[in-house]
């Protein structure tokens, strides 16, 4: 594949339990291409979360490297690694992780603050997003003013503010009723189609995998193409 965008290269990954250590990804090697989404599946405690942790440099592997738009990741300063994160990656989570004493506009625009953009710009910038994502009567309202699918939009508008390459998202619909799922699911997919951004989804819901270019899952540490 030309370009990928992020790859992993015989990655693998353990946690110690007692004195014994306990293979999550036994190894796994895989490539996203620009503008490529893929979806994660496999069953619960089959290292999902651990594989978008290791994708969105949160977590080192034991073995093997992890490269984003070609540039290997292990041994990255921790300075340059959290700099690459907020550059170009979005994370979406099963749960928002909004702040509550924050309106919508403030909490998307969180990661422009970070990055050490202008507010009023980054101001514009959200409300664009939301608006796209037909929030634009709730830019002032609280989390707690929001329904769960709207909470999530929210999230989805945080991941997108500062034009990561690259969403991760784990189980971003794991907390929602199957009709909510669907419109947040869909809009996360056709938010990261228009910006031509690749993306890693993880998901119980094979139903929403259809939406995805590609479906891959986790089995025994092992990654297998559906
Ligand atoms: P999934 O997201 O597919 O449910 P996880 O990646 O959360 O799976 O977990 C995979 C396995 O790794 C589980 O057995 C879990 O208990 C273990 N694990 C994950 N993170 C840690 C950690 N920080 N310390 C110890 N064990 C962990
Ligand atoms: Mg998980």
């Amino acid at each position: 594949m030309s370009n990928p965008k992020l790859a992993l290269e015989s990655v693998t990954r353990g946690f110690l339990q007692g004195d014994r250590q306990i293979p999550v990804l036994r190894s796994v090697s895989m490539t996203i291409g620009t503008g490529e989404i893929i979806g994660l599946i496999g069953p619960s405690g089959s290292g999902k979360s651990t594989l978008l942790h290791l994708a969105g440099l949160l977590e080192k592997p034991d073995n093997g490297e992890i490269k984003l738009s070609g540039q290997a990741c292990n041994n990255l300063s921790d300075k340059r690694r959290t700099y690459l994160r907020l550059r170009e990656l979005g994370f979406v989570y099963q749960h928002h992780h909004l702040l509550a004493e924050f309106s919508a506009v403030e909490n998307v625009i969180i990661p422009q603050m970070i990055l050490g953009n202008e507010k009023a710009v980054a101001v514009r910038k959200a409300e664009g997003i939301l608006d796209e994502l037909e929030l634009s009567e709730r830019y002032s309202h609280r989390p707690g003013m929001l329904s769960g699918g709207e909470q999530q939009r929210v999230a989805i508008a945080r991941a997108l503010v500062n034009s990561p390459g690259l969403i991760l998202a784990d189980e971003p619909t794991g907390n929602l009723d199957p009709r909510t799922s669907q419109i947040v699911f869909t809009s996360l997919i056709e938010m990261s189609r228009r910006r031509g951004l690749s993306a890693l989804i993880a998901t119980h819901n094979l139903d929403l995998c259809k939406q995805m270019d590609r479906v891959i899952r986790l089995d025994d540490g092992y990654l297998f193409e559906e």
